[in-house]
C-alpha cells in the first residue's frame, strides 16, 4: 500500500544543507518533508568541515542557532601559511575586518536536527529508492521513497530542492546540465586526534614533501590533513607514520606538534566541480549537488549554507507571494559566489601543494606567490577577503 502526503518543498538529503533549508522554511511557516537514506546518527558522526565564515556564523546566529555556536565556537582572526622554513602570521581582523569560526560540522548537523526534532519537523532518516518525477512538467512534482519499514510514500510538492550531495539523485534530473570539473593530481589524508591543539589558528604548511594542515574541531581535539597521492588507502598510513610525516611538514624551531590517539582516519579526493543551471522548472540544487571545491579553501559547507539562504528567499517570495523573481534568479545569483569560491579554492590548493609531475619552474612560481601574499597587503588582504567570506 502507498501512503500519499502533500507539503510545499520535497527536499532530497539531510545533510547541512537540507537540514538549514528545512529549518529556515519552517520558520517562514513553510511546510517541508526531508527525506534521508543514512541513519541520523550516520548524518550526525560523519566527519567533514569545521570552519565557518562570518556570515554563516551570523546566518545561523539569526535563525536561531547561535546557542551552542557562540559557547563552543572558537573565532579565529587570522591563519598561518609556512612555507620555506617560516611561519607567518595573516591577520583577518586587519586585513579584511572579519574573523572565522571553528565549529564542526558534525555539531551544524546536531543542532539542526535537535532544532527540526523539537519541532516535529517532517524528518525521515534511512529511507531507500527515492525516486523524483519530472520537475519540468506542468503538475506539481511528486517525491516517493520507502520508509525503512519498508512502506511506500507519496509526497505531492510544489517545488523540490536537491540537497543530496556530490552523490545524490536530484542532479541528474536537470535535461542539459553543462559541468565543469578539475581533478587534482593528489589526495588528503585525514585524521581527527583526541589531543588539544599545538595551535591557536590554522597552520598552512607547503613543504617539498606535500602540504599538511594543522586544524582543530575543539580546544581538546585536532584535525589534520596530509598531501597523499590519489591511490592512498589509509590504512598504509599506521598512526606512528601520520604523526612522524606531519612532524616534518609542519616542524618549525621551539614548536612542538603534540600527537595522541587517532579516533578517524580517512583520505579525501581533491576535485573541483560545478554544474549549470542549479535550477530546473520545480526542482532547486543547492550545495554538494551543484558544486563542490578542493577543502583547502574551507568553503564547501560555507556555499552550501549560502545556497540555503538564497533559495529560502526565493522560495518564500515564489509559494507565499507568487513573485518568481528570486527563483528565476536563483541559479546566476548562487553560481556567481560559487564561481568565486571555486577559484579561490583553486588558487589555495595550487599555491601550496606538491605536483610530482610539475617541474622546478612550477615551484618557483608557488614560492614567489606564497612570498607576494605574506609581503604584500595588497595580496594578503585578497586571500583574506576571500577566506572569511566574499560578498559580491
Ligand atoms: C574531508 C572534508 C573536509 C571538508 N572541510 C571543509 C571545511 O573546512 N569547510 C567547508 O566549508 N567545507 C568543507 N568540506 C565540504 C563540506 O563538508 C560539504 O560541502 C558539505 O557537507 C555540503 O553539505 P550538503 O548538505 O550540500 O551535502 P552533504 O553533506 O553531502 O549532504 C547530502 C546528504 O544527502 C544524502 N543523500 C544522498 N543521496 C540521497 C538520496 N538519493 N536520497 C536521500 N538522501 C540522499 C546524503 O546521505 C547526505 O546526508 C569538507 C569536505 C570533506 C569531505
Amino acid at each position: 500500500m502507498t501512503i500519499r502526503q502533500r507539503t510545499q518543498v520535497g527536499i532530497v538529503g539531510a545533510g547541512p544543507a537540507g537540514l538549514l533549508l528545512s529549518h529556515l522554511l519552517a520558520r517562514r511557516g513553510i511546510d517541508s518533508v526531508v527525506v534521508e537514506t543514512r541513519s541520523r546518527a550516520y548524518c550526525e558522526a560523519r566527519q567533514r568541515a569545521g570552519l565557518l565564515e562570518a556570515g554563516t556564523v551570523q546566518m545561523l546566529r539569526d535563525s536561531g542557532l547561535g546557542k551552542r555556536l557562540d559557547a563552543e565556537g572558537l573565532e579565529h582572526g587570522g591563519i598561518y601559511l609556512q612555507f620555506a622554513g617560516d611561519r607567518h602570521h595573516l591577520d583577518f581582523r586587519d586585513l579584511a575586518g572579519r574573523t572565522v569560526t571553528i565549529y564542526a560540522q558534525t555539531e551544524i548537523v546536531k543542532d539542526l536536527i535537535t532544532a527540526r526534532t523539537a519541532a516535529d519537523a517532517k524528518l525521515e532518516f534511512e529511507v531507500t529508492d527515492v525516486r523524483v518525477s519530472d520537475p519540468g512538467a506542468q503538475e506539481p512534482v511528486v517525491m516517493s521513497y520507502r520508509t525503512k519499514d519498508g512502506e511506500r510514500r507519496e509526497v505531492t510538492c510544489d517545488v523540490i530542492a536537491g540537497c543530496d550531495g556530490f552523490h545524490g539523485i536530484t542532479r541528474g534530473l536537470v535535461p542539459g546540465l553543462a559541468t565543469y570539473e578539475r581533478a587534482y593530481p593528489y589526495a588528503w589524508l585525514a585524521i581527527t586526534a583526541d589531543v588539544p591543539p599545538s595551535t591557536d589558528e590554522l597552520i598552512y604548511s607547503r613543504h617539498p614533501d606535500g602540504f599538511a594542515l594543522h586544524t582543530m574541531r575543539s580546544l581538546r581535539t585536532s584535525r589534520l590533513y596530509l598531501q597523499v597521492p590519489v591511490e592512498t588507502d589509509s590504512k598504509d598510513w599506521p598512526d606512528d607514520r601520520i604523526w612522524t610525516e606531519l612532524s616534518k611538514r609542519l616542524a618549525l624551531p621551539g614548536w612542538t606538534l603534540e600527537t595522541g590517539p587517532v579516533v578517524d582516519k580517512s583520505v579525501t579526493p581533491m576535485r573541483s566541480f560545478v554544474a549549470a543551471p542549479m535550477r530546473h522548472g520545480r526542482l532547486f540544487l543547492a550545495g554538494d549537488a551543484a558544486h563542490i571545491v578542493p577543502p583547502t579553501g574551507a568553503k564547501g559547507l560555507n556555499l552550501a549554507l549560502a545556497d540555503v539562504r538564497l533559495l529560502t528567499e526565493a522560495l518564500d517570495a515564489l509559494l507565499t507571494d507568487r513573485d518568481s523573481r528570486l527563483a528565476d534568479e536563483y541559479s546566476d545569483t548562487a553560481l556567481r559566489r560559487v564561481w568565486r569560491a571555486t577559484h579561490f579554492s583553486w588558487w589555495m590548493t595550487s599555491m601550496l601543494h606538491v605536483d610530482s609531475g610539475a617541474g622546478p619552474f612550477d615551484e618557483r612560481l608557488q614560492l614567489s606567490q606564497l612570498d607576494y601574499v605574506i609581503s604584500s597587503r595588497a595580496a594578503a588582504t585578497t586571500l583574506a577577503e576571500n577566506y572569511t567570506g566574499y560578498r559580491f
